[in-house]
């Protein structure tokens, strides 16, 4: 090996090393190692919308916020949320490659709040993702908060981010990535309707290191391989891999037929939790009026 093979493998091997470092160890809640992506920070994200109008306005208030860093030392954030026009619609939601799509319907009574999922390609890289709120349940009095509309499209839209809960015990850290309830007593609370200082600092960290590709969509994006999306059918999410002591946040992840993976973050209701909290709320009966 002469001499610049060998600088340039150790480089490389250097590079390696401090993107495992970004991407696992220093990560306290990060999706895993998920990611999209990209040759630059910061890097815009566009984030489809396929709201009703209510809905948008809850939308548009998030992404000012994940726009917008808080605490000490965060001038910056580098991955800025640029809310385009949706491709999908309501209903399917259907990834379109290198975007997020969002998106509100009634989903049915099936115990769940809101769902994110992604598409992950390499292992790590997000190439495309969609954000779910059910209003078969918002519509609910219960759930028909402004507050905790807020919290949950907040988190949805975040984890098509790369980012995982501060914590899922009920306790709010003021973040919408925790799983305080703005509903009943606390429906007038704004506690974590917003991201905190550490949601910033996580995502510092998850996109310190820089690719040599990218998987964000360089215009408008185009429709994925249908085989790809989560259908209305929630065993299309594949096996749960994970779930809280509390049952309300679950993980499930499915490997497709093209290589790539598509990993859902399930967002259940008080009730479907309640009922029985360590099973996977995907096979129970769900009320129409909990
Ligand atoms: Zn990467
Ligand atoms: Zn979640």
């Amino acid at each position: 090996m002469n001499h610049s093979g060998n600088r340039h493998w150790r480089r490389g091997l250097l590079a390696l090393l401090l993107s495992m470092l970004a991407g696992h160890s220093w990560a306290s809640h990060a999706w895993g190692t998920y990611h999209w992506a990209r040759t630059a920070n910061p890097f815009a994200l566009q984030v489809g919308n396929n709201m009703t109008a209510d809905w948008t306005t809850h939308l548009q208030l998030s992404v000012q916020d994940w726009n917008n860093p808080i605490g000490f030392g965060a001038s910056s954030t580098p991955l800025k949320v640029m809310l385009v026009a949706g491709r999908s619609s309501k209903r399917t939601c259907s990834m379109v490659a290198g975007t997020t799509q969002v998106c509100n319907g009634k989903y049915g009574f099936n115990g769940w709040l809101g769902l994110a999922s992604i598409n992950i390609s390499g292992g790590s890289h997000i190439t495309q993702g969609t954000a779910k709120m059910n209003d078969s349940y918002f519509n609910l009095q219960s759930y028909n908060t402004p507050n905790e509309k807020r919290h949950v499209v907040c988190q949805e839209v975040a984890h098509t981010f790369g980012l995982d809960h501060q914590s899922v015990d009920g306790g709010s850290l003021n973040t919408c990535m925790d799983y305080f309830s703005n509903t009943g007593a606390n429906a007038g609370s704004t506690l974590s309707t917003t991201p905190n200082a550490h949601d910033f600092e996580q995502l510092t960290l998850i996109y310190t290191h820089l690719d040599t590709v990218t998987t964000l969509a360089a215009g408008a994006g185009s429709a994925s391989a249908a085989d790809i999306d989560i259908g209305d059918d929630p065993r299309s999410w594949g096996v749960l891999v994970r779930q809280s002591a509390n049952g309300r946040s679950s993980v499930y992840e499915r490997e497709n037929r093209n290589g790539s993976k598509t990993v859902t973050h399930v967002y259940w209701t008080q009730e479907a939790a309640q009922r029985c909290r360590s099973c996977d709320h995907r096979f129970e009966t769900h009320d129409a009026q909990p």
